[in-house]
C-alpha cells in the first residue's frame, strides 16, 4: 500500500489562498482561519494536521477538524449563486476582525 502523502505545510496552503474554513468534524460549524497567525506561532513549516488535529469548535467543543479551501465553495454551491454569495461575503470580514 502507497503511503498517504505528506499534509501540506502552513506555508504552502497560504501560497494558495491566505484563509480556510476549519469545518468541526463533529458538527460541521465552520469557521474562517487567517494563516499568518498560525505561521508566526508555529512557523511556516508547520504541518496543516496541526490545525486538524487541535482545532478545537467554538460551538460544540469537539476536537478535530477538516480544512476547506475558500475556493471549494464554488463547486459545492452550484447552482446557488446567492448561497454561494453569503458564504464568501462573510469570510472577509470576520477574517478583518482577526487581523
Ligand atoms: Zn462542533
Amino acid at each position: 500500500m502507497k503511503p498517504a502523502p505528506p499534509a501540506p505545510t502552513l506555508e504552502q496552503l497560504r501560497r494558495h489562498s491566505p484563509w480556510c474554513w476549519v469545518v468541526c468534524e463533529r458538527c460541521l460549524h465552520r469557521r474562517p482561519v487567517a494563516f499568518v497567525p498560525l505561521i508566526i506561532r508555529f512557523g511556516p513549516d508547520a504541518s496543516s494536521n496541526l490545525i486538524r488535529r487541535s482545532a478545537r469548535c467554538t460551538k460544540c467543543g469537539g476536537k478535530g477538524a477538516t480544512l476547506q479551501h475558500p475556493g471549494w465553495l464554488a463547486w459545492i454551491s452550484d447552482g446557488s449563486r446567492s448561497r454561494e454569495n453569503k458564504l464568501q461575503r462573510r469570510p472577509l470580514s470576520s477574517q478583518l476582525a482577526l487581523l
